[in-house]
């Protein structure tokens, strides 16, 4: 019997794919999140979602334990055959290009049945991408090639994009949804999969996407406008070493340059925020990481002027408002004990 077939109300599959190059660390991350859980996505506790069936190796719902791996792996074979339908799939890691390698195979999810050989994340995406309502790669490895796909690695790894095209639409007409990280704030993964999900219900619009095919709400701002430190940027504070409070960019914080929310969002449960508490910003989620922003914890190279201009600006802007600052911290005169009224009040 088809998975389908045992179901009275309609289900959308959610087939997590994490047969690339990676460190399972956005299948961790997404344990993390809150807002919502993947607890709630599955439960059924948010209104108006349809029935979900999550299909993920770190911790698979459906088969549970005592089905064992056969079950869980019989769920990617019976997608790629189109025996489950609809089905959002969900990349993690990067697609090593197979074309280049000389013997055996650079990724393996599974046996395929015809060759006994393992199948690799390549042949997966060629059967399952065609026939998925929707494709998102989840974690910067998956996104744009991430870690491997550093320049001098042997295995040609690239993005899900570079892999199926950026111009590449599903079934429904959906773009491959980026959702950059390493790992992927758990928030933003979560949220953009419980978006999809409504919008294959017909009950959200089409997903907005950037150029890099980010969600624009996530994505949108950069580090530096959402931290807590930007202040001592604007006034010309900057750390010389870790342990200060001020700003981090002369010991290599790229955040004014960097896409991403997590110093306003947190890590989990809104706690935590990399440049919030003391972690220089190495660009994670961004398309050239991390070949582009290395040598990670030297000053990014357009820091150089923006923070002298910073420190010249800055330090007459500190020293005004340390003049005013002196002025009301302290309390109106006339708050005092005794029989005159100083208030200035006018009967
Ligand atoms: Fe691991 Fe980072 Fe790659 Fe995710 S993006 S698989 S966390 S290395
Ligand atoms: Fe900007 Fe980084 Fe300084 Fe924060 S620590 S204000 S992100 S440069
Ligand atoms: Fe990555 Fe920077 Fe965002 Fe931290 S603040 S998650 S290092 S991009």
């Amino acid at each position: 019997m088809r998975e389908q077939e045992r179901h009275e109300e309609p289900v959308v599959h959610l087939l997590w794919l994490n047969a690339g190059l990676s460190c399972d660390g956005d299948s961790v991350s997404l344990t993390a999140a809150t807002q919502p859980s993947i607890e709630d996505i599955v439960m059924g506790a948010l209104p108006g979602l349809p029935k979900v069936e999550v299909h993920w190796p770190l911790l698979d719902f459906a088969g549970g334990p005592m089905q064992g791996a056969d079950a869980m792996i019989d769920a990617y074979f019976l997608a790629a055959e189109g025996g489950l339908d609809p089905f959002v799939l969900v990349v993690e890691g990067s697609v090593p290009n197979e074309s280049i390698k000389q013997e055996g195979y650079w990724s393996g999810f599974g046996n395929d049945p015809e060759t006994g050989q393992p199948r690799t994340l390549a042949e997966w995406l060629d059967r399952l991408a065609p026939r998925a309502a929707a494709v998102v790669a989840a974690g910067t490895c998956a996104t744009y090639g991430g870690i491997h796909a550093m320049a001098g690695n042997p295995t040609g790894a690239m993005g899900v994009a570079d892999y199926l095209g950026w111009d590449w639409r599903s079934r429904a007409g959906l773009p491959i949804v980026n959702v950059p990280g390493c790992p992927v704030q758990p928030d933003n993964m979560s949220e953009t999969l419980l978006y999809l999900l409504y919008q294959l219900a017909g009950q959200a619009p089409m997903i907005p996407l950037d150029e890099a095919l980010r969600p624009t709400w996530l994505f949108g701002a950069t580090v530096h406008e959402g931290c807590d430190r930007a202040g001592y940027y604007e006034q010309g504070q900057f750390a010389a070493e870790y342990g200060s409070p001020t700003c981090l960019v002369k010991i290599g914080c790229w955040g004014p340059v960097v896409k991403c929310n997590v110093p306003k969002r947190g890590w989990m449960n809104g706690i935590g925020g990399c440049p919030n508490v003391g972690g220089i910003c190495i660009a994670c989620t961004m398309p050239g990481f991390p070949d582009k922003f290395m040598p990670f914890m030297d000053e990014p190279p357009g820091a150089r002027v923006s923070s002298a201009a910073s420190m010249v600006y800055g330090g007459v802007v500190r020293a005004l408002r340390g003049i005013t600052l002196g002025t009301v911290d302290k309390e109106p005169k006339w708050r005092a004990k005794g029989r005159a009224l100083l208030t200035g009040h006018k009967a």
